[in-house]
């Protein structure tokens, strides 16, 4: 898996740990579509200007972390750990969408992949299904 190349590996890391350590009391995580900007295919989506948070419906069709080892795949990319997780580089290290899908996220250049919310997702789920299952 090539999510990242070697020499981002510490910036992969600081994204990552500034989710695991995001400990905001003012965001807000929501399942309400208060923007209504939940359009087709939309999962969900954060606020860059208050970084808060906010999941579509079809967010809780998704499933858990642990079906990557059966019933969903990484390239599914229907868990619903890893939606969070995108949302939450968002919110806590400004990443961006450059493109979705892990093999569009693996084709991408150098600096796109370290920006790229979705190479998070891909990323974190691949290393799930490959040392929990
Ligand atoms: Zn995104």
């Amino acid at each position: 898996m090539k999510f990242f190349s070697f020499p981002q590996c510490s910036r992969v890391t600081s994204i990552l740990n500034a989710v695991a350590n995001e400990n905001s009391s003012s965001r807000t995580l929501s399942c309400v579509d208060t923007f209504n900007a939940c359009s087709s295919g939309v999962i969900a989506y954060t606020v860059i200007a208050t970084t808060n948070i906010y999941y579509c419906s079809i967010f809780f069709n998704e499933v858990a972390t642990s079906n990557l080892c059966s019933g969903t795949s990484v390239a599914s990319r229907n868990v619903r750990g890893g939606t969070t997780l995108h949302e939450l580089t968002h919110a806590t290290s400004g990443t961006d969408d450059v493109t979705y899908g892990c093999s569009a996220d693996q084709a991408l250049s150098d600096s796109n992949k370290i920006r790229n919310a979705d190479n998070f997702n891909c990323f974190t789920t691949q290393v799930y299904a490959n040392t929990r299952c």
